[in-house]
């Protein structure tokens, strides 16, 4: 374990950001805002991991806790089907055990609640400001506030979702219950079989990379340096109390050390001497044709649980979620379920083959929250990691907050349950 630095910091000098997704991206930008001086190493392109490609959706109506009674039983049933929407690989690996049983043990609704509470606030303040950058940026044209439809197939699926959307309610967020009838006359493109659905108003989607790119840019002006193929693969002390940082582009040195390397954030950790239990969950998105008819908004279809988002020129369908850690193969049965499962209740061009198949590791903690804060025993090692199916909706507020936290700001939001102590 390497040597702690137990001084609390909160003056901004200079910091480095390791790793360029949307939430390196974030956290440099309101730094650098902040006047601190703002450097991001990523290995890769920035916004090339798994912010790339993902559904795109900005919808506080699923910012849900990962760790859910609700999907509890449903996911061992479904390691044994190799087409299901969600698989655990199963491993004898000590870590991933740990992680499986501290996943277990959050997903007590008693523990469900309040950090789905949590993650909808936070996810509905980085809406906000996802549409401020857009109304500052046109080249963020991708941001439409039309709301996300959830669509049922069965009646026992929409009869279990009214607690989850009670507490979607409770958390501030507009929930409409609309029937067979009202879906297929507000949304004509939803040709399959439907007992209805819920309709969230104030949900939003956007293209997820011109989203990164919009923001990079915007960081970049306030005096980010962005050091893309740097990738860290060391990390000590100088004598004078700064962080040392080698990495395949040279070494660096700062005061302050930011960690936003996504699903491969328990390696990053392993230098620090840090326990970041972060494990990858694999997921895939298909661009396809546009659909004929094409939807009017982002549509949830819930059993199959493809996330399907409407670009103008294109059809965005994503799904499954395969606790994998850092395998990146491409499962063909799967990536064809996603395709059969949208096929089945969108009328998609026929065209056999998608235009584009990407798949992203969502990284993922055992209780299923981000950590956002103070490494724990460190003065100058912050985290941002672990937003699971929810980083790009949550960037902005994730940003902003761990800023507070850096530079001594009293927090926007209550930053406990994110704290970067809790592992
Ligand atoms: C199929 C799918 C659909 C999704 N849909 C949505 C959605 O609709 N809405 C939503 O909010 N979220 C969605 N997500 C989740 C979202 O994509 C992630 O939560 C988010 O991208 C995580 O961002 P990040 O910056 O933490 O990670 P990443 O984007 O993966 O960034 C981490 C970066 O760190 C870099 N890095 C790692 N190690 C090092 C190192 N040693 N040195 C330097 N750099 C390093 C990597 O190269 C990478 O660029 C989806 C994910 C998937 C897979």
């Amino acid at each position: 374990m390497r040597a702690r630095t137990p001084v609390a910091h909160n003056r901004l000098v200079d910091v480095l950001v390791i790793g360029g997704g949307v939430i390196g991206v974030a956290c440099a930008r309101e730094l650098a805002l902040r006047g601190a001086s703002v450097t991001v190493l990523e290995r890769d392109r920035i916004g090339h991991g798994c912010s790339y490609g993902n559904a795109g959706w900005l919808t506080p109506s699923q910012a849900t806790a990962l760790a859910n009674p609700s999907m509890l039983f449903k996911s061992f049933r479904w390691m044994l089907d190799p087409e299901s929407p969600l698989y655990i690989q199963p491993r004898l690996d000590p870590p991933y055990l740990r992680w499986l049983i501290e996943f277990l043990l959050a997903s007590r609704r008693s523990r469900f609640e309040p950090a789905t509470m949590a993650l909808v606030a936070l996810c509905k303040a980085s809406v906000d400001m996802w549409e401020a950058l857009a109304a500052r940026d046109p080249a963020f044209r991708s941001f439409e506030r039309r709301g996300l439809l959830a669509v049922y197939e069965h009646q026992s699926s929409i009869d279990a979702a009214v607690a989850a959307n009670e507490l979607m309610a409770r958390a501030g967020v507009r929930v409409e219950r609309w029937s067979a009838e009202q879906v297929r006359a507000q949304e004509p493109a939803v040709i399959g079989p439907t007992v209805g659905g819920y309709f969230f108003p104030d949900d939003a989607q956007c293209e997820p990379y011109e989203a990164v790119r919009v923001l990079a840019d915007e960081a970049t002006a306030a005096g980010v340096r962005f050091v893309e193929g740097a990738e860290v693969f060391d990390v000590g002390n100088t004598a004078h109390g700064r962080r040392e940082v080698k990495s395949t582009a040279g070494v660096f040195s700062a005061e302050q050390l930011v960690v936003a390397t996504g699903s491969w954030s328990e390696q990053m950790g392993r230098m620090l001497g840090l326990r970041l239990p972060v494990i990858g969950a694999k997921g895939y998105s298909l661009l396809l044709p546009k659909a004929d008819p094409h939807p009017s908004r982002s549509i949830y279809l819930i059993e199959r649980k493809v996330a399907v988002n409407p670009h103008h020129d294109a059809l965005r369908i994503a799904g499954t979620l395969e606790l994998v850690r850092n395998d990146f193969s491409i499962n063909t049965r799967r990536v064809d379920v996603i395709l059969r499962g949208a096929r089945a209740m969108l009328r998609v061009s026929p065209e056999p083959a998608a235009r584009s198949v990407w798949r992203g590791l969502r990284p993922c903690t055992p209780d299923g929250m981000p950590v956002i804060g103070r490494a724990r025993g460190y003065g100058d090692v912050w985290i941002a990691t672990g937003h699971q199916m929810a980083g790009l909706k949550t960037a902005p507020a994730t940003g902003q907050l761990l800023a507070q936290l850096m530079s001594g700001e009293t927090p926007r939001f209550d930053p406990a349950p994110f704290r970067a102590d809790r592992f």
